[in-house]
């Protein structure tokens, strides 16, 4: 899958709606600290689906909405998309929207989803919010240190085997 474009309004420090193009071949964010570099990444992984508000660095998934400075007031909602082609060289459009009070909805091509059809999307992509192709500060430190069984889980997700894990637990629900 290839990312081509991000959108992002209200997410963290991108308060205005923000568009990035991101061209074939090597792409890179540079900046001073705290520019927001980070919470692009995060953008990235938000929109595929991640659930832990841990791994976006909040305490509350409402926390990545744009909180607001001395000078602007803060958001009501935060929204990204994702642009993509997949390897069958189809078009992906995948928005993930998240209101004060009212939770995380999901758009792709256009269609409401549920959450958990937007993991399946990715993880069969070999792709999403917890695949190894997104490393973020400080990840690194934490496979030397991780547990053998998490050590398990990033190996099968770098595997990309993770999505049958997904489709196992969704057919064990039923
Ligand atoms: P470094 O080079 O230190 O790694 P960085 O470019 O990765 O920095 P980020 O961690 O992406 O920077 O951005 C941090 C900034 O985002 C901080 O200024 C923080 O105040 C801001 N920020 C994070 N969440 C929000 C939010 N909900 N509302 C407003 N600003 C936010
Ligand atoms: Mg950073």
């Amino acid at each position: 899958m290839l990312i081509k474009q991000l959108r992002l309004s209200g997410f963290k420090s991108f308060v205005e709606p923000s568009t990035l193009r991101i061209e074939p071949g090597l792409t890179g964010v540079v900046g001073p600290n705290g520019c927001g570099k980070s919470n692009l990444l995060e953008a990235i992984r938000w929109v595929m689906g991640e659930s832990s508000p841990k791994s976006m660095r909040s305490g509350g998934m409402e926390d990545v909405i744009f909180a607001g400075t001395a000078t602007r007031p803060q958001r009501d909602f935060a929204e990204v998309q994702l642009s993509a082609e997949t390897d069958e060289g189809d078009e992906l459009e995948v928005i993930r929207r998240i209101e004060r009070g009212a939770g995380s909805a999901y758009r792709v091509n256009g269609s409401d989803v549920r959450a958990k059809d937007v993991a399946l999307t990715f993880a069969d992509a070999a792709t999403g919010a917890h695949s190894p192709a997104l490393v973020s500060q400080g990840k690194i430190a934490q496979v030397i240190a991780a547990k053998p069984v998490e050590r398990r889980q990033m190996l099968e997700e770098a595997a990309g085997i993770a999505g049958l894990h997904v489709r196992r637990k969704d057919a064990e629900s039923k």
